[in-house]
Order: C-alpha cells, then structure tokens, then sequence
C-alpha cells in the first residue's frame, strides 16, 4: 500500500476523539449522554415530506440544479429580514451567505482570513468542531480562562494585548458548547469593545440560541456591531433538522464575498434541496409554533435531568447554570480523575458522556469536567443515567 504523506496543518486535528464520542451513543444497551444531536421527536417529518413532494412537482429543475454559491436568494432574502426583525441581525453594511451547516463557517473564515501562526481566542474549554478548523489552516489557540458566566474579561484583554497576530475571537454566546454557560450583555459588550479597539473579528457562534427555556434573551453581539467586525452564525440543524445541512452567515459584505470565493472551491453552492425545505417550512408553516414545541420538549427534558441531579449527585459533583441549548457540564470533585471517571461510566456502567479535555484549546489546560447532553436520550434514560453516574462515584 502507499504511504501517505498528509499536511503538517492537518496532522492534529483531532477526529479519533469525536468519533470516539459518537460511537458508543447509538449502541443499543448504552445510555446516550454524549451526542449533540436534537431529539428524533423534534423533527418536523410530515411537514418535509410534503414540501419535498411539492417542490420535486413543481420546481425539478431548479432544486436539482447547481446554484449560486451564495445561497438560493429567496431563502436569503427571507433569512435576511427575519433575522434583523427578531434579532436585530445584520446592518446596511452587511451581507448574508448560506452554508452546509453552520459548521462550515469555521472552514470558510479561517480559509479566509487566517495565515499560517495567527492566534485564535477562545474560551479555554470549548466546542472542538471550531478549533479543529482554525489549527487545520495554521491557527494557534490561545484559551481564555472561565468565569460561572463566560470568558473572563481581564484575561481576554491582558490576551488582546500580549499575543501575537490575533486575528480572530471564537465564542458562543448562548448555551455554549460544552459547558452551557450563557454570557450575560456586560460581557458580551466588553468583548465587542476590545475587538474594535484591537481590531479584531468576533465570530460569534449561535447554534442554540432559539432554544431558551427559562430567563431572558440576550441581546447578540452582532447586534452592537457598527464597524463590521463580527461574523454571526446560525444554523437549521438545532430547529429544524441536522440532516438538511443548511446554516447562515451575516457579516460585513467584504467579508461574506471572502467566505462566498472560499466556499466555491469547497462545495460550489449548498444543498438547494435543503435551502428549499428550510425557506417554505418557515415562510408557509407555523415556524414559531415549531420553535415553542422543540422548547417545550427540551425544557421537561432539562428539567428531568437537573432534577435527577439534584436528588442523586448533590454534594457529589457540581454542574453549571443551564438555561437552554442541549448540554449541562457536570464537574467532579478534585480527588476523582476525569478521563478514568468517564472510562469506568462507559465500561462499567453503559452511560455515554463526553471527557471535557476534548473540548480544550490547549492540552496543558487541567479540565475535571464532563459534557451531558439531554436531548437525546429518552427521560427514562436520563433518570437511570443520572442514578448510574451517581452511584460510580
Ligand atoms: N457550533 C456549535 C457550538 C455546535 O455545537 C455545532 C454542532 N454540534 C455546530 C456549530 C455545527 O452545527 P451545524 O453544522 O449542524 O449547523
């Protein structure tokens, strides 16, 4: 067989580690607390079957042709308005393109604008989908410490100004992944501040921000911006369906035309198919209605859960404050080793969850934390999981 030699950009990338993760939570007998996947109960099925058969009739030669790279324009047109009628997304200056999964955002940005060595900040445990793009075009992460609500402020600003080329501040505002921590409007204003001062783009990652279930929202940081230095992305996949692979990104027009050049050499334009269904199930059928079902439903589970924890895990372990998203971050006392802890819940007891060092940005940063994700698994599920992860430690 040949030997191959990859590129030195992509030799870290860490894809052993996600597999690892997704592997076990479909087995049958496993209890599966470690994929990020919405409920199968939250897919809208009946509606996409009958806009599929609809649009397969009446437009075959348009959502099975090439498209423009930047998206079909009546769904950007539409996500457009509605993005700046509800969120207060996207200014004059300002451009939108439709990408395969808000995923590809991290490709397309980091293609676009990153050089080889050019630092990238981030909160120090984070979603690792993201990292793994800026490293594979030459990014060098720099973790930001964590407060209960989000990046620390001092040591973001001491980083802005002590690292060198920093190009770029990854963050997810709302319910982030893996911790579920949400960033309060101080923050989120300080962070816009000192990008500006520094020069700096925020891409501000928002996958989960419709699915809040208690509190207030919080306004984005997109929504401040008056010199074009954030990239905000949004996606289908939490509210409609992953499996369509349609996501957004707004940002200043230069820069969408940067993403649009490097997304052309990537997959030429998104799946039209997907834009089609995404565009008529928000335009023709009860959307909202959809989004207050999908809470609903991940609320009763939110709660099953941090109810279990409450009555098995109190003073054993601690978790963080959750308000919405499809996580909570569960961290264990000092004395117990992380990675054995989540070992032993695989092998001993069938419970799935995520090690919390493969969310870190650097491998020296110490992490005794580990990701649970509620959405998938059914409530019996999450109450036995729950009790099994108790009675291990
Ligand atoms: N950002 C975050 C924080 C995520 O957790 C995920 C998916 N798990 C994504 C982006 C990518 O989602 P998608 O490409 O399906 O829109």
């Amino acid at each position: 067989m040949m030997k191959y030699s990859y590129s030195s950009r992509t030799k870290n990338l860490q894809g052993d580690a996600i597999e690892a993760v997704l592997k076990y939570s479909s087995m049958p007998g496993y209890i599966p607390f470690s994929a990020g996947n919405p409920s199968v109960d939250s897919f809208p099925v009946d509606e996409i079957k009958e806009i599929s058969a609809r649009i397969l009739e009446e437009q075959p030669n348009i959502i099975l042709q090439y498209n423009v790279t930047e998206g079909y324009h009546p769904f950007r047109d539409y996500l457009k308005g509605y993005l700046k009628k509800k969120y207060n997304v996207g200014k004059d200056f300002d451009d939108i393109v439709i990408i395969s999964g808000s995923q590809q955002a991290s490709d397309l940005i980091s293609k676009g604008i990153l050089n080889e060595g050019d630092t990238v900040l981030c909160d120090e445990i984070t979603y690792m989908g993201f990292l793994n793009a800026f490293t594979s075009y030459g990014g060098r992460l720099k973790g930001i410490p964590m407060d209960d609500d989000g990046m620390n402020m001092e040591a973001f600003e001491k980083a802005l100004e002590t690292e060198k080329n920093v190009k770029m501040i990854y963050t997810i505002p709302n319910f982030q992944n893996p911790t579920g921590i949400t960033m309060p409007l101080a923050k989120r204003k300080k962070m816009y501040e000192l990008a500006v001062k520094h020069n700096v783009i925020i891409l501000e990652d928002n996958p989960y921000g419709d699915l809040r279930y208690s509190g207030e929202a919080i306004e984005s940081i997109k929504s401040m911006d008056e010199e074009g230095c954030v990239v905000y992305v949004g996606s289908c996949s939490k509210v409609i369906a992953p499996g369509l692979r349609i996501g957004y990104a707004v940002a200043a027009e230069p820069l969408i035309r940067k993403m649009i050049e490097c997304k052309q050499t990537s997959d030429v334009n998104s799946n039209l198919w997907g834009q089609e269904i995404c565009y008529e199930y928000m335009t023709k059928y009860d959307y909202e209605g959809h989004l207050k079902f999908v809470c609903d439903l991940y609320a009763h589970k939110q709660k099953i859960m941090f109810d279990a924890f409450k009555k098995y895990l109190s003073g054993k372990m601690t978790w963080s404050k959750v308000e919405g998203g499809l996580f909570a971050w569960c961290i264990l006392p000092e004395e117990i080793n992380m990675n054995e802890f989540c070992q032993k819940a695989l092998e001993k007891e069938k419970v799935c969850v995520v090690p919390g060092d493969v969310f870190s940005a650097e491998a020296s940063i110490p992490c005794n934390g580990f990701r649970v994700n509620f959405s998938t698994p059914s409530v019996e599920q999450i109450e036995e999981g729950v009790k099994r992860l108790a009675r291990l430690i």
